[in-house]
């Protein structure tokens, strides 16, 4: 009998974009979940370029925005942040990010985790098709939001996960407003916003970190 080595098995990576002003637990409750349903070996957090999508508002600095989730997913050993986006500048595009991190890893399969509001943007996308081949697509669950591939490809899967009724845009207006945001961010976020008096100045004049 023949004695092989079993192929080595590929890593299975999952990426977590997000402008993540701040990271919350709605964040790092979906990238848990997808990792445990789809087994995936890492989670990559990928804090966005300047996002097109916000143009209505003043986003904060990207190192804020890079620091704090760094700080959020620094004690999952799973977890790690990538500057791709942040680093290419300009406005991100799903493309560009999946294109980026495979060169870096190209020993991985991609797995995009995205929120039923974002997958819906992605999906009705003009220039969705470039982006079969590069990953498969997890939708995830998320309250007030339907959750729906449009049956536009195989490569899309949809998870219900726990409903955290959180976004960035409420911490942010609980921030400015003197409401807590404990336990809707992470204690390490909480804190950081406090040091930097991040959200509260009404003319967006915010420090920077050194
Ligand atoms: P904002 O209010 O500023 O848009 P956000 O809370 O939507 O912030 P994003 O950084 O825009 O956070 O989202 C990054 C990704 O995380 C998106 O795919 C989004 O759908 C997903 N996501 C955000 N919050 C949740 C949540 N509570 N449950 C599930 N997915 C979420
Ligand atoms: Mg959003």
């Amino acid at each position: 009998p023949l004695h092989r080595t079993p192929p080595a098995r590929r890593t299975r990576l999952g990426i977590m974009g997000g402008t993540f002003d701040p990271i919350h637990h709605g964040h790092l409750v979906a990238a848990s979940e997808v990792a445990a349903e789809f087994d995936l070996d890492e989670v990559v957090f990928v804090p966005t370029g300047r996002p097109w999508q916000k143009s209505g508002r003043d986003v904060s600095p990207q190192e804020h925005r890079y620091l704090m989730t760094v700080i959020a997913t620094a004690s999952n050993p799973r977890f790690s942040v990538s500057r791709v986006d942040i680093d290419r500048g300009g406005q991100t595009y799903t493309a560009d990010t999946l294109d980026d991190i495979q060169t870096l890893r190209p020993d991985a399969d991609l797995f995009f985790i995205t929120g039923a509001d974002a997958m819906e943007q992605i999906m009705t996308w003009k220039n969705v098709d470039q982006l079969w081949g590069k990953a498969h697509f997890v939708g995830v669950s998320r309250p007030g939001h339907e959750l729906t591939d449009f049956g536009l490809s195989e490569e899309v899967s949809l998870m219900e996960i726990p409903a955290m009724a959180i976004s960035s845009t409420d911490c942010r207006e609980r921030v400015a407003e003197g409401k807590p945001v404990w336990y809707l961010v992470p204690d390490g976020v909480v804190q950081y916003i406090g040091k930097y008096g991040l959200y509260i100045d009404p003319n967006g004049r915010i420090a920077r970190p050194n």
